[in-house]
């Protein structure tokens, strides 16, 4: 079959990896000109283990493994340690595998068959799907230049105009492109309808540093708001999180993200804030996302379905978000090959396999936010003592 998949993200890259080495022709179109590299360490955590591991790459993965959560401190104004993150929330277990995310990014892409290609810099603007009609055992069409075949001209299958003025007909389209999914609003209908906002948002920004030599991660509270710094191999960031009220923006206008988180911090100077906004807005790769869960009653709808952050998004929170979109990819290829490429009957099973996972996944957010983001200094001094007294985060 012609399989267009939106979104070269960890979800994409996956379904391409599965359903191209299953012999299908694939093409992933990636909005961005280069794979987004940035994020902090990813969590690939239980089936989804299983999931890399009958993709091939488990080995690989477990070569680019980090160990760093161990040494991530909670730290006072002056930069002193004040409790530590229990080591019973560290990921270092069998069954927790953490990565950084752009070492996951890349041997996704390195290990993608001939028969998958990623092709940057477009998305798609308009779908249409004309049903089953012709499209059979790999009836889908082949691209069209600017003037190529159109949408929506009759024939089956899925017509696709991309933002480039291509335009070319799959039998099936993937949306893996995140939580902010563009093939879930053209096919779905609009973000509000299916996006539950947990209350947090959440930056990440190169620190072009370090400054100072810096042994541990270090976060910072300020009553709604962190602060950190983090360091992965030889890369240090910058991390925030707040508390707010869902905002409106637009969601690939950075200056306009930078300003939120500017506007977030005002007024708070303390520990190193301000060196670590001005390292968040000099950087081009800047990374500003909100904690929010997609909750669709179906991620299927003819020949489109959703994969990843687009259909379920758990919030990064809940640090489940890698492992979904790899049993998803898994789930789908494999059911897809079991009915024979039916879709009609293979979706609905990747549904069911699935569903469990996010539905646990959904549900695990909560302590996390109430830990790193307490909301008056008498909370944040309880959380310290409360970590100190446990033994857990003692120091
Ligand atoms: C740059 C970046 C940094 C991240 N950092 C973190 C982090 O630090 N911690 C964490 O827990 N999670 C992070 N995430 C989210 C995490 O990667 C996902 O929750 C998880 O891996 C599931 O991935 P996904 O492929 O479903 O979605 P995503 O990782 O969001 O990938 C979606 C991909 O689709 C692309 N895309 C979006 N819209 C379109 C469009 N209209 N057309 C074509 N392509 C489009 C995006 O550029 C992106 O490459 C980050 C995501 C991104 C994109």
């Amino acid at each position: 079959m012609k399989i267009l998949v939106s979104g070269a993200g960890v979800a994409g890259l996956a379904c391409a990896r599965e359903l191209g080495t299953r012999g299908h022709d694939v093409t992933v179109v990636e909005y961005a000109r280069h794979l987004r590299l940035t994020g902090t360490p990813i969590d690939i955590r239980g089936d989804a283990i299983e999931a890399a591991d009958r993709m091939g790459l488990l080995a690989q993965i477990r070569e680019r493994r980090v160990r760093m959560s161990e040494l991530t401190q909670f730290v006072d104004g002056a930069g002193e340690p004040v409790a530590r993150i229990p080591m019973a929330e560290v990921s270092d277990s069998d069954d927790d595998i953490e990565l950084l995310r752009e070492d996951l990014l890349r041997i996704l892409a390195d290990a993608l068959p001939d028969t998958a290609a990623i092709r940057f810099g477009d998305s798609i603007e308009a779908l249409t799907d004309s049903g089953d009609e012709g499209t059979k055992n790999g009836g889908g069409g082949g691209e069209g230049g600017g003037g190529g075949e159109g949408a929506g001209d009759g024939r089956g299958g899925v017509g696709v105009r991309f933002a480039s003025g291509r335009t070319g007909r799959y039998d099936l389209v993937i949306g893996a492109d995140g939580q902010h999914s563009a093939v879930r609003r053209l096919v779905f209908g609009p973000e509000e309808d299916y996006l539950r906002h947990l209350g947090v948002y959440f930056a990440l920004a190169d620190h072009p540093g370090p400054t100072r030599s810096e042994s541990t991660n270090a976060i910072y509270n300020v009553p709604r708001r962190m602060a950190g710094v983090f360091r992965y191999g030889d890369r240090t960031v910058a991390v925030f999180q707040f508390r707010s009220e869902a905002l409106d923006y637009d969601h690939r206008d950075l200056a306009a993200q930078k300003r939120i988180l500017v506007d977030a911090f005002a007024g708070h100077r303390s520990w190193r804030i301000p060196e670590l906004l001005d390292a968040a807005l000099a950087d081009p790769g800047f990374f500003f996302t909100s904690a929010s869960q997609i909750h669709l009653p179906c991620w299927h709808r003819g020949r489109v379905v959703l994969v990843g952050d687009a259909g379920y998004s758990p919030a990064f929170l809940s640090g489940r978000g890698t492992s979904l979109a790899l049993t998803g990819a898994r789930f789908l290829a494999e059911e897809l090959e079991r009915c024979g490429d039916d879709h009609t009957a293979a979706f609905p099973r990747y549904e069911t396999r699935q569903r469990p996972y996010v539905a646990f996944a959904q549900d695990r957010v909560h302590s996390g936010r109430d830990r790193m983001l307490p909301t008056t200094w008498a909370a944040i001094a309880a959380r310290n003592e409360a970590l100190r007294a446990s033994g857990a985060g003692a120091l």
